[in-house]
């Protein structure tokens, strides 16, 4: 079946009990046990499972070509638990244009608690090969990368990984099943924060790993997971699942909306630089024609006249949204150096835009009329 059919069907089936098409949401917490004590339908407590989660996972699992999915409480809870199923000496190589929490987390957390950590740029592939060791387990990978929409080579650098013996994880949040497909290109796993475009309507807080093959490091990150408690809660699994089934159609119009808004942008005066793989003068736009369907709903500007001319533009948007996050319905705007605080690298002149998914000549206008006056 195909991915449309897919998003709308897998993981759902009208309930046996009352015959409801839509799947009814399960907020109890513990579940009856049998006479002989066993637990028939396969639910004890809700930390260690819940049918509205393990519905999510199945669709997830199944949308992403995958063996296991491991849904939790946020896209940081699934980077978290990754990095905990490592031990203290173990090496991981991580993006240095990673979503910002990961640098954060691994900086304020694991590299105290004894992980090697080196940022790379992922970019190239020989700067790969030079950081990996016989100590390396990881490879975090994001691309398109946050925020600056640096592309990078899933399979070149999978290839390298698994020579040195260490599995690849990819960040697929800005792509989704629906542009990228991470596991068919070599990587072990792909994590998303579902808080974003699986949820696609700014409602709800999630993440999930899903696994090309259900390894004992993949049964290690969900043993901890369950016992430490960084679970999803049924109304937040039942709001993704809701949200999946349009998931391939709100892809396409992001993507489309995205491109022409990029092309617009390129020409305009008061545009120093754009960042957007789908331009043919992108650095990576090469590699994201080859792993990407389309180049997604995100991009990032650099606007002439620095900070205070970025703040200015976000200030004056009327359709933009000045907020933060990604892959809602409405389309946002932020000036990322200002949330990341003193320590970013991210320029200053920088806007990252989620192109949403209204009309786009609203939206060129809009960022017409807030650039040029
Ligand atoms: C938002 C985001 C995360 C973190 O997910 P949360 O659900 O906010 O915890 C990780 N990676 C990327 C690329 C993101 O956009």
């Amino acid at each position: 079946m195909r991915l449309e059919t897919l998003a709308v069907h897998a993981g759902r089936k009208p309930d046996p009990a009352t015959g409801a098409v839509v799947p009814p949401l399960h907020l109890s917490t513990t579940f009856l046990r049998g006479e002989d004590g066993s637990f028939p339908h396969g639910y004890i407590y809700i930390r260690s499972g819940n049918p509205n989660r393990q519905a999510l996972e199945e669709c997830l699992k199944t949308l992403e070509g995958g063996s296991s999915a491991i849904t939790f409480s946020s896209g940081m809870a699934a980077i978290m638990t990754t990095f905990q199923a490592l031990s203290p000496g173990d090496q991981v190589l991580v993006a240095d244009d990673a979503y910002y929490g990961v640098g954060q987390l691994l900086r304020t957390h694991f590299i105290p608690w004894g992980l090697k950590v080196n940022f790379v740029d992922m970019t190239d592939p020989a700067r790969v090969q030079e950081a990996l060791s016989d100590e390396t387990k990881l490879v975090w990978i994001e691309t398109p990368s946050n925020p600056l929409l640096k592309i990078t080579d899933i399979r070149h650098i999978s290839d390298l990984a698994h020579q040195a013996g260490a599995k690849v994880v990819v960040d697929g949040t800005w792509t989704t099943p629906v542009l990228q497909r991470p596991l068919e290109l070599g990587a072990d796993l792909v994590m998303h924060s579902s808080t974003k475009y699986f949820g696609g309507h700014s409602d709800l807080m999630g993440g999930v790993l899903i696994a090309r093959e259900d390894t004992s490091f993949v049964k290690q990150i969900r043993t901890l997971q369950i016992n430490g408690g960084a679970v999803p809660s049924p109304f937040d699994c039942w709001l993704t699942l809701r949200g999946i089934q349009t998931l391939p159609y709100r892809m396409r119009v992001h993507s489309e909306n995205a491109e022409k808004i990029a092309y617009f942008l390129y020409t305009h005066p008061a545009v120093e630089q754009v960042h957007y793989p789908g331009l043919p003068g992108h650095p990576g736009h090469g590699i994201a024609t080859r792993q990407m369907k389309q180049f997604g709903g995100m991009m990032s500007i650099q606007v002439k006249g620095g900070a205070e001319a970025a703040m200015a533009v976000a200030a004056k948007v009327k359709i933009f949204t000045r907020a933060t996050s990604l892959g809602g319905t409405e389309s946002l705007i932020e000036h990322r150096a200002s949330i990341e605080g003193p320590q970013t690298r991210t320029p200053q002149n920088l806007l990252r835009l989620s192109i949403g998914l209204e009309h786009v000549e609203d939206l060129i206008e809009d960022l017409n009329q807030a650039l040029s006056s």
